[in-house]
């Protein structure tokens, strides 16, 4: 029997966090893993969020369900340069409780992506003409699903607060979900 996972990309800029749910896959744990690591570019824009797999030239726009945004609460610490620091004052950095980040240090934000732009703009200058927040990755992880069916914005006809099953799309392992029983994929 094939196991249905939910990885997630943990993404940051500055203070802000969000964990973006990405296509479901249907296989191994290895397969989830392969999916959630692989090198794309998130870009946050005044309007929404965009998602770019590498070597594709498409942006894709991820709705707000798709979302997870967080806020550190805890003051960043200076940027510091490592150059100027010895090997046991890079090692004691790990074990400073002003770098240490805990879970207790963030807050869940009911953000959509205009929300954390507006938030981001306030403070900060985009580095690039076209005035997006380019965000790095920090992690990703893969949760197991467990309940098959749940409510939710159906991936083809979009309509909303629709239950929702898991189609495959055309390839091996990815599946997105899609409103029983009148979305139908080829
Ligand atoms: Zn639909």
């Amino acid at each position: 029997m094939k196991t249905i996972y939910q990885p997630y990309s943990v993404e940051y800029f500055e203070e802000v966090t969000v964990d973006i749910q990405l296509l479901t896959v249907i296989g191994t744990q290895q397969e989830a893993d392969d999916v959630a690591n692989s090198t794309y570019n998130v870009r946050l824009f005044p309007d929404r969020l965009t998602f770019q797999l590498e070597g594709e030239k498409s942006l894709v726009t991820l709705r707000k369900e798709r979302l997870f945004f967080e806020l550190c609460t805890k003051p960043q610490p200076e940027p510091i340069d490592l150059s100027t620091y010895s090997h046991d004052q890079i090692m004691a950095l790990f074990h400073d409780p002003d770098r240490i980040m805990t879970p207790d240090d963030y807050k869940k934000m009911d953000w959509t992506a205009q929300d954390a732009y507006r938030y981001l703009i306030e403070r900060y200058t985009p580095k690039n003409k076209e005035g997006y927040f380019a965000f790095d990755s920090l992690a990703y992880r893969v949760d197991e699903v467990k309940e098959a069916y749940k409510m939710g914005t159906c991936d083809v006809c979009e309509k909303e607060n629709v239950p929702l099953k898991k189609a495959h799309d055309g390839f091996d392992v990815y599946i997105v979900d899609v409103c029983a029983p009148s979305c139908q994929l080829t």
